[in-house]
């Protein structure tokens, strides 16, 4: 047992009585942030993604053991934890998330935040995270102080989209910030897999060139599948002479890019990004009055686009 260790019966204890709200605080703080919407849904996968368990091959909460923590950007850390079995994978299905759990010393309760593996699935002893760190932010400032040797309690994997591979024969990717995560492991799921055969295409939006995390492992992906994957980076504010367009992702763009056709089920659109942008693609639905988004103003119907 590496580094890892089950909780202690107490911690379990306590952290089972909030587990059941656990979800419910995750999706609200999904719902609030508006940021990565879906409640979880039992979910299958390819090439035996579907296997259950969790790290250590057992579903349920753990401690890991931080092994590296690297800093990306400004804001951004690429953690490394290490699973119970060194020799066994962390059991994630395409789609997953893992939810982490810790207690500030001032508070009653955990601070409960889901967070989307990026490392590949099939590779044993280990849990990568990307976090963005927000200003305030509980679990974000948390989870960057963490130094090497430290642990961190989570719940999981948990189920998101269900996943079929070639269900769909053009898969659109919709990308802004932190959200490039549940779309890096949709990606990497869909490209390891060599039976899969649907193409992709990722429309990945950022404030800066430097939040363009995740962008050395896409160029090597789209270099190695350029039938399957395109990728296109829209910067709002880049630098003078920068390579990339500047924009927003905006209507014109996705009416441009996105790839099949809109009204139909071999094409779909999924989502992931800053309140805002997803208000402005995905449209909200207000007390009062609702807001439709550029997709649906292009003509995509609301079961053509999943939004994490
Ligand atoms: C299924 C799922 C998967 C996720 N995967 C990842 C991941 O891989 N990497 C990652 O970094 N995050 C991911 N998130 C978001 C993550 O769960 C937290 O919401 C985020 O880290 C902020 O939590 P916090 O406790 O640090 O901030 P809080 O303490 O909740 O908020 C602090 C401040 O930051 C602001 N804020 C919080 N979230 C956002 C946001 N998204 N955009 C703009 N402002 C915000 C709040 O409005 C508030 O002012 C995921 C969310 C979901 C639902």
């Amino acid at each position: 047992m590496s580094g890892v260790r089950p909780f202690p019966r107490k911690t379990t204890a306590a952290i089972a009585a909030v587990g059941i709200f656990g979800l419910c605080a995750a999706r609200k703080a999904s719902l609030r942030n508006e940021t990565f919407a879906e409640s979880p849904k039992p979910c299958g996968g390819p090439r035996g993604l579907e296997r259950r368990g969790g790290p250590g091959g057992r579903m349920g909460f753990h401690t890991m053991r931080l092994e590296s923590s690297i800093q990306v950007n400004d804001n951004t850390k690429r953690l490394r934890f290490q699973l119970p079995d060194p020799a066994s994978n962390a059991g994630l299905s395409l789609t997953s998330f893992i939810l982490t759990f810790h207690k500030p010393r001032d508070a009653w309760f955990p601070v409960i935040r889901p967070y989307t593996p990026i490392n590949d699935s099939d590779e044993p002893g280990y849990i990568e995270l990307l976090v963005k760190k927000y200003p305030n932010g509980r679990a974000s400032g948390y989870l960057h102080s963490l130094q090497p040797g430290d642990t961190l309690n989570i719940r999981g994997p948990m189920p998101s989209y269900k996943w079929k591979a070639n269900e769909f024969e053009h898969v659109n990717l919709i990308a802004g910030g932190a959200g490039i995560t549940p779309m890096y492991q949709l990606i990497q799921g869909m490209l390891n897999n060599p039976d899969d055969r649907s193409k992709i295409k990722l429309i990945f939006g950022v404030n800066t060139e430097k939040d363009l995390v995740m962008k050395k492992e896409l160029d090597a992906f789209e270099q190695k599948f350029p039938d399957r994957l395109k990728v296109v980076y829209r910067v709002s504010d880049p630098v003078e002479g920068s390579q990339f367009a500047k924009g927003r992702v905006t209507k014109e763009l996705l009416e441009k890019e996105l790839l099949g056709p809109k009204d139909s089920k071999t094409t779909k659109v999924f989502l992931c990004g800053p309140p805002a942008m997803e208000a402005a693609i995905f449209g909200n639905k207000g007390w009062i009055s609702s807001q439709k988004g550029a997709l649906g103003e292009l003509g995509y119907a609301a079961d053509r686009i999943h939004k994490f």
